[in-house]
């Protein structure tokens, strides 16, 4: 039986995409770059994706990533602007960026009457806190664990020890209690096991991977309708987050 939710924030529940879009083309603009043009999207795409991967294969750190990033994503561009610039610049406009995917709000107060419902995010906290209030979405949460204040990323075992440790009651920080954390109300979950938390999201690596080798039960959301890569298992696949509440 399902006792917690973890759900994934970045192009889960927020999509990052469209708020990463408006950013591109309002910084392009702003420095007097060549103008945003649609095309460019895969290539921010393809490097982004590549130097998160590395994060998460431990290659690379936060603080080196965003130093670099911009300055390669511009090389594949073929302009010549200085990324650290940028990466300033687009990380404002990302603070305060809070496009939804289609149904979240309505997914996670769904799942807010249920579950304890966890966000569980690699990024920079302030900026995901503050942008799961800006969403409204802060208020279904009862925990959040955001990469840069667990010390981890998914899919890290350290990421997912720390987690289920906060769940089960076994260490504390203030820092990872959302907007339904009501101590008085505190279920006991001093004895959940994995298998009891489902991890919705939309990576197959940071999520699914991550969740699936950790014993969790796994929602991946699947917009594009994509094929899953051969040898890996997930237990649910939903093209909407509408499908989830059949479900949980
Ligand atoms: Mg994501």
């Amino acid at each position: 039986m399902i006792k917690a939710v973890w759900i994934d924030v970045d192009n889960t529940l927020l999509d990052f995409d469209a708020c990463v879009k408006a950013a591109l083309r309002d910084g392009f603009a702003h420095f007097g770059l060549p103008p945003y043009r649609d095309e460019m999207f895969p290539v921010f795409n393809r490097v982004n994706n590549e130097m998160w991967h590395r994060l998460e294969l431990g290659e690379l750190t936060r603080e080196e990533l965003l130093a670099i990033r911009f300055d390669r994503i511009f090389e594949a561009l073929g302009f010549c602007f200085d990324g650290v610039t940028f990466e300033e610049y687009f990380r404002n406009y990302l603070f305060d960026s809070t496009i939804h995917v289609d149904g979240a709000l309505s997914l996670l107060r769904h799942l807010a009457d249920k579950y304890v419902v966890c966000a569980a995010s690699n990024g920079p906290y302030e900026q995901q806190i503050h942008r799961l209030q800006k969403a409204e979405m802060y208020p279904c949460m009862t925990y959040c664990f955001i990469s840069e204040q667990v010390g981890a990323e998914k899919p890290s075992q350290e990421y997912f020890d720390y987690g289920m440790s906060i769940l089960r009651g076994e260490v504390w920080a203030d820092a990872v209690t959302g907007g339904a954390f009501h101590p008085e109300e505190k279920k006991d979950l001093s004895q959940l096991t994995p298998d009891e938390v489902m991890m919705i999201g939309d990576s197959l690596t940071a999520d699914m991977a991550g969740g699936t080798r950790y014993g969790m039960k796994t929602c991946w959301y699947n917009p594009q309708g994509k094929g899953l890569p051969e040898g890996m298992a997930v237990d649910h696949v939903v093209r909407t987050l509408e499908e989830i509440k059949k479900f949980l």
